[in-house]
């Protein structure tokens, strides 16, 4: 089940639940090159999962979420009947959209709204070494790239001792140029660094590298050849140069260490209300951090290191990033931060231990989502370690 249905002139899309991200981009840029739509990075993601979560990539300050912009789905509900938006309801809508996987149903297919692209835009990727002043770039990099024009995104790879700046900005060199000497002229960027390509190869060139073709993105097996653990956070004040300086000396020297992520929000992504669909970091967020220990091979020698190092870390990190409650993203999920129970007597997911982690993925929309799925599941038939659980009456 992984069709794609593009209605160039509605600017529409279906696409089936079993596609990847990569058939997604490749079909819709096969019926028009003038249209993209906004979601994760890489090309191997299913789109079942990374839309009910959220999903963000490249575009997100363009254009918002995956899940911001899906109009429409068709879902099999816990009764097992063929639910769309018109018979489901607003609120089990609302939910299924970003309310994370395997809670309210399963869904079969989604209608998307589709964007307009320029012909060419431009990427870029400029790493530096700490030695070439990494630490103050990152410093200044996390109240300038929120603050930047819509078009353009900068993102931030941390990892040993050094940070890539990679970009992808919806225009051409020429007008990018400009801008990057006028509001980051310290990251020395010049037109040696410009990449002009169209959206579709840009996918391509960020996941896969200069040398990967449109066609690679159809490739169904991942690239990554290795285990790891992913942990999440929001930043909502700078953090300071003294924090990026021992982060540098002190954790990207540890055995296992791992790689931060970081993604700027701000534009269009901040612009919906907490509450107008469960993702709700929204106003205020800087920047996701996305942190990642890899290793190599099965079992718990391999594992130890990386699993220690991003666990040590995460603990570190907590002064500094959001609190009350400490946020993080649904699609990276983390069973650190709690799993269900059920309580004694019942035989459904407590809605109290699912707070612990519920109110850190989805704030005050948690109590929303456990009263939809209380209302359309409530023998929480549909039930993982992270599932919502029903809102007891
Ligand atoms: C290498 C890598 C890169 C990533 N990059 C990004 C990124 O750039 N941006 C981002 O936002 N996220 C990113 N993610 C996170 C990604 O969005 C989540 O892992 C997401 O859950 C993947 O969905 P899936 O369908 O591939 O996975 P699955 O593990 O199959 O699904 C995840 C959950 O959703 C449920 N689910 C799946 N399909 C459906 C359906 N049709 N109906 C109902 N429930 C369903 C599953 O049961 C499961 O509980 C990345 C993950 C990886 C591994």
């Amino acid at each position: 089940m992984r069709k794609v249905y593009v209605h160039g002139k509605a600017r529409t899309a279906w696409v089936d639940s079993g596609a990847q991200l990569g058939e997604l981009y490749y079909a819709i840029a096969k019926a028009s090159p003038k249209l993209a739509f906004p979601a994760g990075v890489c090309p191997t993601i299913g789109v079942g999962g990374h839309f009910s979560g959220g999903g963000f990539g490249m575009l997100l300050r363009k254009f918002g979420l995956a899940a911001d912009n899906v109009i429409d789905v068709k879902v099999v509900d816990p009764e097992g009947k063929l639910q769309d938006r018109k018979s489901m309801g607003e609120d089990y809508f609302w939910a299924i959209r970003g309310g994370g996987g395997e809670s309210f149903g399963i869904v079969v297919s989604w209608k998307l709204d589709l964007f307009p692209v320029p012909p060419t835009v431009t990427v870029f990727q400029i790493p530096k070494s700490v030695k070439d002043g990494a630490i103050d770039l990152l410093t200044k990099w996390q109240e300038l790239a929120p603050a930047l024009p819509e078009d353009l995104m900068i993102r931030v790879m941390a990892q040993g001792q050094r940070a890539m700046f990679e970009a992808l900005y919806l225009g051409t060199c020429t007008t990018l140029l400009p801008l990057m000497s006028s509001r980051f002229p310290e990251l020395g960027m010049n037109r040696t660094h410009c990449n002009e390509m169209s959206w579709v190869q840009s996918i391509a060139f960020i996941h896969l590298g200069k040398r990967a073709t449109v066609k690679d993105i159809l490739n169904r097996t991942s690239s990554i050849h290795a285990f790891g653990k992913y942990k999440s956070d929001y930043v909502a004040q700078p953090i300071g140069k003294s924090v990026w300086e021992t982060i540098y000396r002190d954790w990207f020297t540890k055995p296992g260490a791992g790689v931060m992520i970081m993604d700027p929000y701000g534009a269009t992504i901040s612009a919906p209300d907490e509450s107008a669909t469960p993702f709700p970091h929204r106003k205020g967020v800087l920047y996701n951090i996305q942190y990642i220990s890899f290793w190599s091979a099965d079992g718990a020698a391999a594992s130890a290191a990386p699993i220690k190092w991003i666990r040590d870390f995460y603990a570190f990190m907590e002064p500094y990033v959001t609190k009350n409650p400490r946020q993080a993203y649904v699609n990276y999920r983390d069973l650190d931060l709690g799993v269900n129970e059920v309580a004694a007597g019942a035989n459904v997911s407590s809605y109290s231990s699912g707070k612990a982690w519920g109110e850190r993925y989805f704030k005050g929309n948690f109590e929303r989502l456990a009263a939809v799925k209380a209302k359309g599941d409530p023998t929480d038939y549909f039930r993982n370690e992270q599932s919502i659980p029903p809102l007891p009456a």
